[in-house]
Parts: structure tokens; C-alpha cells; sequence
């Protein structure tokens, strides 16, 4: 496996995947892990036939315009970071055997803040002279905005279980920056609540990653290898109907035309809810939730009384009123992710931090 760096500016919004003029098969980082049958289509030229729409557009070009913001909330917490200009990126290529060469463009390098007590000894030439800060090795970062809930699936799962292609991305990256696997950090801001987090994946653990994305790329190189550039022998799916690759896949319609067709019954079918009836059922919520905003204030404003009152008196317990109040004390436990998710391997993580799917509804008022 070798490694070359290209510097120009390039075009984000080239194909996922393309054959170039040597023949080779061009895949981009931020494709590897997705689906094969779609970097085939668009390899070999299909037209795409389900274009973004403009919601999804806005959230792209929102996360974009927020991935500047991110780097400067990083360096005001005293990271060191490099980001090429967006309007001259930096591209890297990784060849993977023969045929098969992968493309991106990283978000940049970061160097880690390091605590001044383990930090090298500073040398100084001049009495007085003031200390530098001290930074740990360059990483590659990648930089990511994610909604709240995806925010908090990483967070809590950490990013090998919870988003695996960006890890994948991250080792491509690394490889194809420095020319080895060395850590690697994955920045992400909430898009709801405006916070962020960083999760660093250590080199071990971006080998593995990357081992999968060459097994995972190299079942379509050998598929190039052996029907060349045909647009008619289709890699396997690696996605059903049912899934949201594939409603968002721009080749829906020419990989899975019945399902693009039930997609639109069943849109149809399903709706007995009229949209006359959504807007009733949220007037009526907002509604109720507005008849009990006093009643709650009223309930909050008493129990600090009483817990005001209960803390002088020095006693956990007391009958008020004929009812009986008492100073509750409880303690909340709560588990650093990102140090957990640094120290344990993703299987040793799967056994101890599980995750379980519930559906609810929840209207902003
Ligand atoms: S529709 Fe699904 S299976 Fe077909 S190419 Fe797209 S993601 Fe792959």
C-alpha cells in the first residue's frame, strides 16, 4: 500500500466513485463502508436520479457552515489546529492494490493541549523568558456537526459503534496524510444545542478500521478487476429498501425501482392522520402544555420554600400541615464516555454500554 499527497483545489461534489483514465477505480474517503452497488452506479456513470432535497441541502450546507465554527471553539480550548483554506483543500490519495485508489480531503491536523506536568522540559536560553505551551503529536482530525440524538449516539457509544465510516474516513486520512496510522481525532458539534466533544481513536484501533475498509473496498476492486468498467454486472447490495442508505440513495430508482414505488404508497396508505388533524392534535398539546406552565412554577416556588425551610430546621422529615415532607438526597453517577471510549475496544464496549430503540413523539412549543 503506498501513499502520495496531491495539493489543488478540487470540486467536493465529484461522483462518490470513478474509473480514471489509467482504469483505475477512484473511490472518496467519505464513501468507504457505505453502500458498493451505488459507488458501482456511480463508477460507471448512471445518472443519479434522486437528488437531495432542499431540507437535506440546507442541513448540509448548515453543518458545513458550522465546521469553521468548530475550529475556533477547539482552539479556544487550546488545541492547536490546521485547516487548509475550504476554497483550496487538500487532497490526499491512498492506493489500495493495484486497481484501487482512495481520495478525500481532511478536515486538517489538530495537536492536543499537553498538561504542563507532562509536558518536556522546556529549555530557555534568557532568564525569564515565558513558557511556551506544549502540544502532543499532529493527528488528523475529522470534524463532524451531527443532530442531538446523533450527537449523543456518539457520545455515548463512541464513534467505532456509532458512526464506523467516519473512523474508516479518519485511518484514510491518517494514512494518507502522514503515511502511517497514528491517533486520530473526530471533533463534533450538537447543531441543536451548539456544544461539542472530541473523541480520539487511538492508532491500534484505526489499523482495525482501516482493515475493514480495505477488506470492505476490495470486494470492488476485485469485482472491477474481473468485468472492468460494466455498467450492467452490479456489485451486490449492501442495503434493503427499508433502509435509510437507501431512501437516500441517488440511485433508488434504477437499483430498487419497486421500492421506490411502495416508498410512495405506502406514504400514501399511511396517512389516515389528516393534516388538519396534526394541526388540531398540536394545538391541543400546546395548549394543555400552556395550562400547566403556572400550576408547575407554582409547584417549583413551594418546594424551594419547603427545601429553603427543611435544610435550616436540620431535619430530613417533618409533618406540615397535617402531610408529611421530606428532604430527599440522592447521587447521580455518571460515566466519562470519552475516556471509556478510549480505554475499551468497541466489543468490550458493546458488552457494557447497550443501546435499545423507542419511538415518542415530542412537540417544541
Ligand atoms: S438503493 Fe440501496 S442497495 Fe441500491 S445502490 Fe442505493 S444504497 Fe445501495
Amino acid at each position: 500500500m503506498t501513499t502520495e499527497t496531491i495539493d489543488r483545489a478540487e470540486v467536493f461534489s465529484r461522483p462518490a466513485a470513478q474509473i480514471n483514465e489509467e482504469g483505475e477505480l477512484v473511490v472518496r474517503a467519505s464513501s468507504a463502508l457505505g453502500c458498493r452497488r451505488a459507488l458501482w452506479y456511480a463508477a460507471t456513470g448512471y445518472e443519479p436520479m434522486n437528488p437531495p432535497s432542499d431540507d437535506s441541502l440546507t442541513a448540509m450546507e448548515a453543518g458545513n457552515a458550522l465546521e469553521p465554527v468548530l475550529v475556533r471553539a477547539m482552539e479556544r480550548a487550546g488545541w492547536k489546529v490546521d485547516a487548509p483554506d475550504p476554497q483550496d483543500p487538500h487532497q490526499v490519495t491512498v492506493r489500495i492494490g493495484p486497481n484501487l485508489l482512495v481520495t478525500g480531503h481532511p478536515d486538517g491536523t489538530v495537536r492536543m493541549p499537553v498538561e504542563p506536568g507532562e509536558a518536556p522540559p522546556q529549555l530557555f536560553l534568557f532568564e525569564g523568558e515565558p513558557e511556551t505551551p506544549a502540544f502532543g503529536d499532529p493527528m488528523v482530525v475529522e470534524i463532524k456537526t451531527r443532530g442531538p440524538d446523533a450527537f449523543k449516539r456518539w457520545q455515548t457509544l463512541g464513534a467505532e459503534r456509532s458512526h464506523p465510516a467516519s473512523v474508516a474516513q479518519a485511518a484514510l486520512y491518517s494514512l494518507g496524510e502522514f503515511g502511517d496510522l497514528r491517533d486520530a481525532v473526530i471533533a463534533t458539534m450538537d447543531t441543536g444545542a451548539r456544544t461539542w466533544d472530541w473523541e480520539r481513536i487511538p492508532a491500534g484501533r484505526l489499523e482495525r478500521a482501516m482493515q475493514d475498509a480495505c477488506e470492505w473496498l476490495g470486494e470492488v476492486a476485485s469485482h472491477h478487476s474481473l468485468n472492468g468498467p460494466d455498467p450492467d454486472a452490479l456489485p451486490d447490495r449492501d442495503f434493503s429498501a427499508n433502509t435509510w442508505q437507501c431512501r437516500s440513495c441517488p440511485f433508488l430508482a434504477v437499483c430498487l425501482p419497486g421500492a421506490a414505488e411502495v416508498g410512495e404508497d405506502e406514504q400514501t396508505e399511511t396517512e389516515e392522520v389528516t393534516d388538519e388533524e396534526a394541526r388540531d392534535a398540536v394545538a391541543a398539546y400546546a395548549e394543555a402544555q400552556e395550562s400547566i406552565k403556572e400550576p408547575e412554577k407554582a409547584k417549583r416556588a413551594a418546594l424551594d420554600t419547603l427545601k429553603a425551610w427543611m435544610r435550616r430546621q436540620g431535619d430530613s422529615k417533618a409533618t406540615v400541615g397535617g402531610r408529611t415532607v421530606t428532604l430527599v438526597s440522592s447521587t447521580r453517577y455518571s460515566v466519562n464516555h470519552r475516556r471509556l471510549n478510549e480505554a475499551l475496544d468497541p466489543e468490550v464496549r458493546a458488552e457494557i454500554v447497550t443501546e435499545s430503540e423507542s419511538e415518542y413523539v415530542r412537540v417544541n412549543t
